[in-house]
């Protein structure tokens, strides 16, 4: 069926906006699973499994449009994945083995490697949102992948200042922050032998967290093996953490921050960034007013205070996990 789809350029604030018209929920009949092991879809023997968006908000064929200076078009290229993170249906990634979360990790590894090299693909962008809290109404553990024809601005920024940094002082930022954040200690949450968990200095949500590599590693696909059960297990402590704070239908956005797939980006470094809208399990910041209106975020109290609250939830979570590192601070 014919979809009208396009990106609609917003000349004002410089950025793309995805119009997904008519697009169609999945036809799921209700009360039925469709991530489940032997759905439509979900045929055949699997731990983690890729599929396409049948009604994606981008697509490799997406329509020819026209548009002008001040109101720029362009096609809605690229592609849009959901990612089922393990067969069952309920639980999270501390629920499942670390071996899982591995397998997942390299899933991800690979689908950036294969959507980026697309000519219509810039930007390989994986994502979970979780809980009901932020819409997210299907409970079977999945991510998204957005494979993007355009860096989106978040991620130009960074790679914006991060070249920036680099010509000035020879140095990736990315480095320098955690190495500051190392020195510093008062965020700092755990470390394994290739990641450390921080809140960073400049954090915006309440409990955000970032994860940030002590390897030189720009993409998922540069992750060696080891390097990627790193990975898996700085995650299942991050989602521990949050559920010992939150409770187990705590909300939370997991944002992967890649290099760009469209040339070298040398000073640039893999990344996640957790943000929560919970100050408690049933007390939520909103981006309201400034923070929408105006990107201010205003922060509600004091950063390493709840660094230290943070702290002393993954003493407990350490305590029902495996886990491959150590509690900072
Ligand atoms: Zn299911
Ligand atoms: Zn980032």
């Amino acid at each position: 069926m014919a979809m009208s789809h396009e990106l609609r350029w917003n000349p004002l604030l410089k950025c793309w906006t995805i119009v997904a018209g008519r697009r169609i929920k999945r036809p799921w009949r209700s009360g039925e699973c469709p991530f489940c092991p032997g759905g439509e879809e979900t045929i055949g023997s699997w731990r983690v499994l890729a599929l396409p968006n049948k009604y994606p908000a981008l697509s490799p064929n997406a329509p020819e449009v026209s548009g002008d200076d001040l109101f720029g078009r362009a096609r809605a290229l690229g592609e849009c994945e959901v990612i089922i993170e393990a067969p069952q249906h309920e639980g999270d990634f501390p629920d499942f083995s670390l071996d899982q979360v591995i397998l997942y990790i390299e899933l991800l590894a690979e689908r950036t490697r294969v959507l980026g090299s697309k000519p219509h693909v810039k930007c390989v962008v994986p994502f979970k949102n979780k809980g009901a809290l932020i819409g997210v109404s299907l409970t079977h553990p999945h991510s998204q992948i957005y494979a993007l024809s355009f860096i989106p601005p978040r991620i130009a920024r960074e790679l914006e200042s991060a070249e920036e940094y680099g010509r000035r002082h020879g140095r990736s930022i990315f480095d320098d922050i955690l190495a500051r954040e190392l020195e510093e200690g008062s965020r700092m949450i755990y470390e394994n032998n290739s990641f450390a968990i921080f809140m960073p200095f400049f954090v915006m949500w309440p409990y955000e967290v970032h994860v940030y590599p002590k390897i030189k590693v720009t993409s998922l696909p540069e992750l060696g093996g080891a390097d990627q059960e790193m990975l898996a297990d700085v995650i299942r402590v991050v989602v521990k953490v949050y559920e010992e704070l939150f409770g187990k239908d705590c909300a939370y956005m997991m944002i992967f921050h890649q290099a760009p797939t469209d040339r070298e980006h040398p000073h640039y470094r893999l990344h996640l960034e957790f943000y929560t809208p919970h100050f408690t399990s049933d007390r939520i910041k909103y981006a309201a007013g400034i923070e929408w209106g105006a990107w201010t975020f205003t922060y509600d109290g004091i950063p390493e205070e709840r660094a230290g609250e943070i702290r002393a939830a993954a003493r407990k979570a350490l305590e029902k996990l495996d886990y491959l590192g150590r509690a900072l601070g």
